[in-house]
């Protein structure tokens, strides 16, 4: 019977043993599945967004659309149109507003060429020549107004108002106007200062091959639009960029599914 009793206590002290081993194994496993399941979770978040991102990659498969977005000015010899205390450079607004414009369309799907993505100087007829040696299906330049007094957004094309180009303004101020600015002053046609049937166009405008505008985005010499500017400047690209699709779409370029974006 000693012998049993002292077996039976060898026994209980090999539980406890066994006994923490399993509890640290237990430890280890649920540390383990907590780990793995914040791991799928992740991926779920990241099919999440990917899903999303096909959702709004409007432009399927064998379908090409591609765009040149011209921002406005550059380098120090061209900083384009300042704010009223001289420490706003246009060409600085106008590569910001160009490069949101440029994710934007990229993420719906679309090509882009830059005429420049830095402050540098590019000449106003190598501007419309780089969209026509890319053949690119659209044209935007992008620009900010200046003036003693006047504010809103408007944007211009050739003076003899050609249809594609006129509907492509049409979209971006629709678009623009959705998204929240202080005045919509309509397409404008020519070039801004000289009576229509001066019959003076902007460069871009005048020498691109394709349909374009030219987007005047607010005043830079007025405090409530360069608000607007800053506070709204993702969701503005986004516009830009849905609008140039929507376009394409209208333009019998590309065809495009969204419903969103279509209406
Ligand atoms: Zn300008």
């Amino acid at each position: 019977m000693e012998k049993q009793n002292k077996q039976t206590f060898i026994y209980w002290d090999r539980v406890i043993i066994a006994l923490c081993i399993f509890v640290l194994i237990i430890i280890f496993i649920v540390m383990g599945i907590k780990g793995i399941i914040n791991a799928f979770t992740d991926d779920d978040k990241n099919d999440a967004v990917q899903a999303i991102n096909t959702d709004t990659a409007l432009i399927s498969e064998g379908q090409e659309l591609l765009i040149c977005i011209d921002a406005g000015h550059g380098g120090e010899g061209d900083c384009g149109a300042l704010s009223n205390d001289e420490k706003r450079f246009e060409s600085v607004d106008d590569l910001n507003m160009a490069l949101a414009v440029e994710k934007h369309l990229k993420e719906l799907g679309a090509e882009v060429i830059m005429t420049r993505t830095e402050d540098k100087y590019v000449g106003l007829y190598q501007r419309p020549e780089m969209a026509n040696d890319a053949d690119a299906d659209l044209f935007v330049s992008l620009h900010r107004n200046s003036a003693e007094t006047g504010q809103g957004v408007e944007v211009w094309v050739n003076y003899d108002a050609p249809d594609d180009d006129t509907l492509l303004a049409k979209n971006i101020l629709k678009g623009l106007d959705e998204v929240g600015i202080s005045q919509n002053r309509g397409v404008q046609y020519g070039y801004q200062g000289y009576d229509p049937t001066a019959k003076v166009n902007y460069v871009v405008n005048e020498k691109s091959n394709m349909p374009s505008c030219l987007v005047e985005l607010g005043f830079i010499t007025d405090d409530e639009d360069n608000r607007l500017f800053d506070e709204n400047l993702d969701a503005y690209a986004k516009s830009i960029a849905e609008s140039i699709v929507k376009s394409a779409n209208d333009l019998n370029i590309i065809e495009i599914s969204n419903k969103a974006v279509q209406n």
